[in-house]
């Protein structure tokens, strides 16, 4: 589709944004275009990247769901995508209103008492600070609903969808501030598509990144450990990191062994 291209490096996203509006206002995805888990368990070509997908799709199975995925967002370590997103974001935050937009769920989760403080915490950490206000304020929730288990926020920068779509978000964002255009930089062509649909609704113009920058990373896990990380996970509601994995295995726990 011609409004959206797909690209794998900063580079390329440089040169496009070079060209843009002046009235633009750009939204950059966190999991997997900012920032990914260290684990060879999460990379492109790992049979168990969809692990975290699975046990959500599997909420209603899984005994203290919300106490499992906080831990496992509190303890898997993360590398940014690419190095340069830092001095990037710095650089394109002078010219645009530029924000985080985060499909997540909002407010206390499990061991996290606000999950919009920890994923902002997260991100400063590694240097990627955002446009602090929305309308002038540097929190707000933009969606909210009785049926809905977790609103739709602003919180210093990052819009966190809770029960919502991005597009529901960014529908929000164009009937309150409507402009120039929207440009979205996301891993996952099904939001790339809801935003585009929300700003056609609005009349707004679109401009959509698909960024692969993270299959660049290369990586494929053992099965022996991903299996035991998994069953670990689940059982113990504990994520393991690759290496003590492979520790606990080789240090003989359970009936896991490596080849
Ligand atoms: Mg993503």
């Amino acid at each position: 589709m011609h409004h959206i291209r797909s690209v794998s490096t900063l580079k390329e996203i440089k040169d496009f944004l070079s060209s843009i509006e002046e009235n633009s206002i750009i939204f950059l995805d966190v999991d997997d275009t900012l920032i990914t888990p260290i684990s060879k368990v999460f990379r492109f070509r790992s049979p168990y990247r969809t692990l975290i997908d699975d046990i959500k799709r599997d909420r209603e199975r899984i005994p203290h769901f919300e106490t499992l995925l906080s831990r496992w967002r509190l303890q898997r370590q993360t590398q940014l995508v690419s190095e340069e997103w830092v001095g990037f974001i710095k650089e394109l935050k002078e010219k645009f209103p530029l924000y985080a937009l985060t499909q997540m769920e909002t407010g206390p989760l499990g061991d996290i008492p606000l999950m919009e403080k920890w994923r902002h915490k997260e991100l400063t950490e590694k240097g990627l600070e955002f446009t602090l206000t929305y309308c002038g304020q540097n929190k707000e929730v933009i969606l909210s609903s009785p049926s809905k288990p977790y609103d739709a926020t602003f919180y210093k920068g990052i819009f966190s969808t809770g029960s919502y779509s991005k597009g529901e978000i960014i529908r929000q964002y164009c009937l309150r501030k409507n402009p120039g255009k929207v440009v979205l930089i996301d891993d996952r062509a099904e939001h790339l598509n809801d935003v585009y649909n929300a700003c056609c609704d609005c009349s707004v113009p679109f401009s959509g990144i698909f960024f692969k920058g993270e299959r660049l990373i290369a990586g494929v896990p053992d099965t022996t450990v991903a299996e035991f990380q998994k069953d670990h996970l689940l059982s113990q509601y504990e994520w393991l990191e690759d290496e003590e994995a492979e520790r606990k295995i080789r240090e003989g726990s359970g009936f896991f062994s490596l080849k």
